[in-house]
């Protein structure tokens, strides 16, 4: 019984409650509805809008696909050839080559290799959210954010390099099981308690004062069944013209957050259709479905990349001894990002089902198809999203229905197709 053998049999195990778990969560049967439905919805956007969005897209797309395309090839250079392995090598060598200097440091310098590489053309993409008024934000304003997220990459990068590669060194035969045990647990953690530690980095946030509509939302989180604590505003447009809302917390701490902006663009009417959509999530329990998946995934990361490390080609070509060493991490980087893409679709397609459920939940508490349809539109016009984006990319990336597929649901519901 070697440890390899348990890790076959563990990545198997984990694979089908992956899968199990999945196949119970996910509302699969929430399709979008029928094409024609969707046209006719496109049909009722004004088209100057529908052009302004497919311009904006436009605009936005080779930045962006550019961006992506040199990101892979920067981590495949870095993980495919010792060039990585060279860079974790110098970032250690101030400290004597030591194996914690190498992981934390040099892990750092790679991912801020490829960071840097990437940057402008996420500067040239700020220019045209600029330009198309979305964002508010001056280069000041940007690159503050930049290095507010650097920090916060910064600080958790070096605790799960920390913490990895402490676990590899001192268990160089069963690291992979701390490993999975280490990564589900660091999901856990991440998606309970990142939210109310990162979101006051980024905005400040006031309760609502009290009037009617935070009478409504109170009342109507009441009626749902899901208690909420507080309705707070966030200063988002310190950055952006964008609206949302959306719930966070759990349990005692839950709060309805509203974007100062929304307050501002849109009616009270579509302020509770859009938190009826948040409750939804909380009353489905979706944030947890989407932690335990992702945990379950993650645990199935750690182990099949220890099952890779058996492969002598791949640790050839990285010039490494091994893929649970530091300066393996341009290697781990490579495989990651490479997994993440051809996960990619799959975690697009069940967030975009489970984005539906909360629609029909929605419109069965608010009982209100034409002001959720209102809804819908206000957000496509505001955040100039496209409404009917092309079917490749809307598959690739899209983490909601379209504005089209949203709206016509909302028709559909309305003639009692449920
Ligand atoms: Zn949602």
């Amino acid at each position: 019984m070697t440890p390899r053998f348990w890790a076959v049999g563990t990545f198997a195990v984990l694979l089908v409650a992956l899968i199990g778990f999945a196949a119970v969560a996910v509302p699969w049967h929430r399709a979008p509805a029928p094409r024609a439905d969707q046209l006719a919805a496109l049909g009722r956007l004004p088209a100057e809008q529908v052009a302004r969005s497919r311009a904006f897209h436009a605009a936005l797309r080779p930045g962006s696909y550019a961006g992506m395309a040199l990101g892979l090839l920067a981590v495949l250079l870095l993980g495919l050839t010792p060039l990585g392995a060279r860079l974790v090598e110098f970032a250690g060598r101030p400290f004597g080559d030591h194996w914690l200097a190498r992981a934390v440091l040099g892990g750092l310098l790679v991912v801020l290799v490829t960071e840097l590489l990437t940057l402008p053309l996420a500067a040239w993409r700020h220019t045209i959210v600029v330009r198309y008024g979305i964002s508010t934000q001056t280069w000041g304003g940007w690159s503050v954010d930049l290095l507010k997220s650097f920090g916060v990459g910064a600080i958790l990068g070096a605790l799960v390099l920390a913490g990895f590669f402490t676990v590899t060194h001192f268990a160089p035969r069963w690291w992979w099981a701390f490993g999975a045990a280490g990564a589900a647990g660091l999901v856990v953690l991440l998606s309970f308690v990142l939210p109310v530690v990162v979101e006051p980095v980024f905005n400040r946030f006031t309760p609502m004062s009290d009037g009617p509509l935070r009478t409504e939302l109170l009342q109507l989180a009441a009626r749902d069944g899901v208690p909420v604590k507080d309705v707070l505003i966030a200063d988002a447009s310190r950055r952006t013209r964008a609206v949302n809302a959306y719930v966070s917390g759990l349990g005692p701490t839950r709060r309805i957050v509203v974007y100062d902006t929304m307050l501002a663009e849109a009616t009270p009417g579509e302020i509770v259709s859009v938190t009826a959509h948040e409750l939804g999530h909380a009353k489905d329990n979706d944030v947890l479905t989407g932690t335990i998946m992702g945990a379950l995934g993650a645990a199935v990361a750690v182990v099949a990349l220890y099952l890779l490390g058996s492969w002598p080609w791949l640790i050839r070509l990285a010039g490494v001894d091994s893929i649970a060493e530091p300066r393996a991490i341009g290697l781990l980087l490579a495989v990651t990002t490479i997994a993440g893409l051809i996960s990619g679709p799959a975690q697009s397609f069940v967030s975009r089902r489970i984005e539906a459920r909360a629609d029909v939940h929605a419109l069965e508490l608010t009982a209100d198809a034409q002001t959720f349809e209102a809804m819908q539109r206000r957000l496509g016009t505001v955040n100039l999203s496209d409404p009917d984006p092309p079917a490749w990319e809307h598959a690739m990336f899209a983490s909601h229905p379209s504005t089209v597929q949203r709206m016509a649901a909302a028709r559909a519901w309305a003639r009692g197709d449920r």
